[in-house]
């Protein structure tokens, strides 16, 4: 470490990106946030990624009840963590309190989480688009923000702007599954001159909850030509 690191980091220490707590190394969290975290592991259903109440290394290329009944839009789901009163906090510090560079914890969690997304090869990563309204209040999109880092992470190209709104939408987590699916209908529209047909896309957002937007998304990459829609998200909910 050269001097000047050493005064900075003696005046100015780093600190957990949740709780403030000193730490040892910049952007992340401190070891006692870290262990409330719930990563998602194997075993999981390989197309949804919903993880097994059973471990057994069997079940790593098996498939849900619900995706070996009926074929999902997209191609492979992926999220790092489980989506949980600590995550929820969480992520919502990560979201509101303008620290892009908090992302880059994330994004690292996220190309570990898909794996199996990048093995199965990507060519572009897009984020699900916030509308205008939003974008104004909020001052950046999250998703595009992670959808940059996790570009810079893997070498694969991102589009931020390949995907818009096409109008506004109400915000999805105060709405029931149902109310979801309708509220995200048709309200999402490939940027003009966009191309990505037979084009591997990888769809990014914060949050999976009920799905419902990061469907919509893929229903328009794919009327629009891509060969895959992958989706990969920080956390998920559980069924
Ligand atoms: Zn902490
Ligand atoms: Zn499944």
């Amino acid at each position: 470490m050269n001097i000047l690191k050493l005064v900075i980091n003696t005046l100015l220490p780093p600190r957990c990106i949740y709780c403030g707590q000193i730490t040892t190394s910049e952007h992340t969290l401190c070891t006692a946030c870290f262990q409330k975290i719930r990563f998602i592991s194997k075993p999981y259903c390989k197309v949804c990624g919903q993880p097994f109440e059973t471990q057994s290394e069997l079940l790593n290329k098996m498939l849900c009840p619900d995706c070996a009944h009926q074929k999902r839009i997209t191609r492979m789901n992926r999220a790092a963590i489980f989506y949980d009163d600590f995550s929820k906090k969480a992520l919502l510090a990560l979201k509101f309190s303008d620290k892009p560079e908090n992302a880059k914890l994330f994004a690292k969690w996220m190309k570990t989480a898909g794996k199996d997304i990048f093995d199965a090869g990507v060519d572009i990563i897009v984020p699900v688009p916030l509308s205008y309204q939003r974008l104004f209040t909020r001052h950046y999109n999250q998703s595009a923000v992670l959808a940059l880092e996790l570009s810079k992470l893997t070498g694969v190209e991102a589009d931020v702007f390949c995907l818009k709104k096409s109008r506004h939408t109400k915000p999805q987590s105060a709405l029931n599954a149902k109310a979801r699916l309708k509220n995200i209908k048709n309200a999402f529209e490939l940027k003009h001159g966009a191309n990505i047909n037979g084009k591997r896309v990888l769809l990014v957002d914060d949050i999976m909850t009920t799905g419902a937007t990061l469907a919509e998304c893929a229903k328009v990459l794919y009327k629009e030509g891509a060969a895959s829609v992958d989706t990969l998200t920080i956390a998920r909910t559980l069924k």
